[in-house]
């Protein structure tokens, strides 16, 4: 199963809509992955303003 990137939110998902915010636009060109275990103290989650626990892509193109 290929894993993509969410062009919107940076969400990695191997569905073909974004778990977070439902849109289509996926790309599966993608680096740097972060794994958001909790957003509240997460300097990284404030940064990408991500406030659910998953995980991330750095970049997406
Ligand atoms: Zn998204």
């Amino acid at each position: 199963m290929t894993e993509k990137a969410c062009r919107e939110c940076h969400a990695i998902t191997t569905g073909t809509i974004c778990p977070r915010c439902k849109t289509a636009s996926l790309s599966d060109d993608f680096s740097g992955l972060v794994v958001i275990l909790d957003p509240e103290e997460s300097e990284i989650a404030k940064v990408m303003n991500i406030n659910e626990k998953g995980r991330y892509a750095l970049r997406v193109r």
